[in-house]
């Protein structure tokens, strides 16, 4: 395998963290962002804020140092919710969520781009949700905000195709995490009758689907959206 220079965003903790390990050991080189850059055992941490385009360039420029040149293989993993129901979601709790998961992933790859065009390689890999393709109630903004991410990956794929990039979207389904976690006990259940596979996922089985979309055996594959849900979006 070729070891790449890899940035996850969001790499500090949950799925990203996974991902991030799951590369390390896979022999990549690896960089994770977080907001505070406070230190992870075993992981090079940068900071980053995804909602400045600033902070993002800053965290670009310290990745470089810290992996001996630009980065080829971006995961776009930062994200929230903000969870009501769409008669109550204020303008703040929409506009937040897609200037985070959207724009800031945006924000990501456009910084990412000019370094892999000029390399004629680049591996782009963004995390949306199947809610993204199969809607949920209370989740507007997020699923608003995470169908764009496969309208971002489609559009590199025509735009930067021909130049050795590829972009592809990974959709998990009801993954274990502290972001799961908050959810009402009531909602876990309903979703948990709702999976094929009658279980939520674990944060390895979604980073065990960027290991292969990062891997030399991936180079064909772009403007994909690959779920890691255990069957429930099947057919969206
Ligand atoms: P967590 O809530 O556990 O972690 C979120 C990560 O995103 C943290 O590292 C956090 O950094 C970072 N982050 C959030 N906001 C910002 C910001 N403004 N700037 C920079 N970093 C930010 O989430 P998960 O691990 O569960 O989810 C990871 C990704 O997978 C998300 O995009 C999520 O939408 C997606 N996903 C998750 C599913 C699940 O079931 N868990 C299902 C489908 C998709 P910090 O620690 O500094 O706050």
């Amino acid at each position: 395998m070729t070891s790449r220079r890899v940035l996850v965003t969001g790499g500090n903790r949950g799925i990203g963290e996974a991902i991030a390990r799951r590369l390390v050991a896979d022999g990549h080189r690896v960089v994770v962002t977080s907001r505070s850059g406070d230190p992870v055992e075993g992981l090079d941490v940068v900071a980053c804020e995804i909602t400045d385009t600033a902070s993002v360039d800053a965290a670009f420029t310290a990745a470089k140092e810290k992996l001996e040149g630009d980065v080829e293989v971006l995961v776009a993993n930062a994200g929230i919710t903000k969870d009501t129901l769409l008669m109550r979601m204020t303008d703040e709790e929409f506009s937040s969520v897609v200037d985070t998961n959207l724009h800031g992933t945006f924000r990501c790859v456009r910084r990412a781009a000019t370094p892999m065009v000029k390399a004629r390689f680049g591996r782009v890999i963004l995390l949306s949700s199947v809610v993204g393709l199969y809607g949920s109630p209370g989740q507007t903004n997020y699923a608003a905000s995470k169908s764009g991410l496969i309208g971002i990956a489609r559009s590199m794929t025509r735009e930067l195709g021909a130049r050795g990039i590829t972009a592809n979207v990974v959709a998990p389904g009801f993954i274990e995490t502290d972001m799961t976690a908050e959810l009402p006990d009531k909602t876990k259940a309903e979703y948990q009758a709702a999976i094929p596979a009658r279980r939520y996922g674990q944060a390895d089985e979604v980073a065990a689907a960027i290991s292969f979309l990062a891997s030399d055996e991936a180079s064909y594959i772009s403007g994909a959206v690959i779920p890691v849900d255990g069957g429930l979006g099947m057919g969206h």
